[in-house]
């Protein structure tokens, strides 16, 4: 594999543009190497984007629980307050639907974050 500049050895391949780079040409960016002068800008950026993702993905389980919790949280409280008001229906059945509308997500992401998980794993 030769440089695409030059016709000297390669030593590796830019990540934004594919094209195989030799040691004068390239810029070392620790996650991958770029285009000297050319694409630093858009690798960087890339790692970035991926450094995001992985943020993303390790933290969303626990971001997943907030939604789910938070539901059910209020339908505990909706219930409660419709219980004290002499068994108000209305608010019971506010407070029952977003209980079981908490529930369902905790379930989704459950069945959800299982299917990553064993698509990670296979
Ligand atoms: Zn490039
Ligand atoms: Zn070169």
């Amino acid at each position: 594999m030769h440089c695409f500049n030059h016709p000297k050895e390669a030593i590796g391949i830019c990540k934004h543009c594919q094209r195989a780079l030799c040691i004068e040409c390239c810029t070392d960016l620790k996650d991958g190497l770029a285009c000297k002068g050319q694409h630093e800008e858009e690798v960087t950026h890339l790692n970035s984007l991926i450094q995001n993702t992985k943020k993303a993905y390790s933290s969303s389980p626990k971001a997943s629980l907030f939604g789910p919790v938070f539901n059910m949280f209020m339908g505990a409280a909706f219930l409660g307050f419709g219980i004290k008001k002499n068994y108000e229906p209305f608010l019971i059945t506010l407070g029952a639907g977003f209980f079981i509308f908490g529930l369902a997500i905790a379930i989704y992401n459950t069945k959800y974050f299982k299917k990553i998980t064993t698509n990670y794993d296979a």
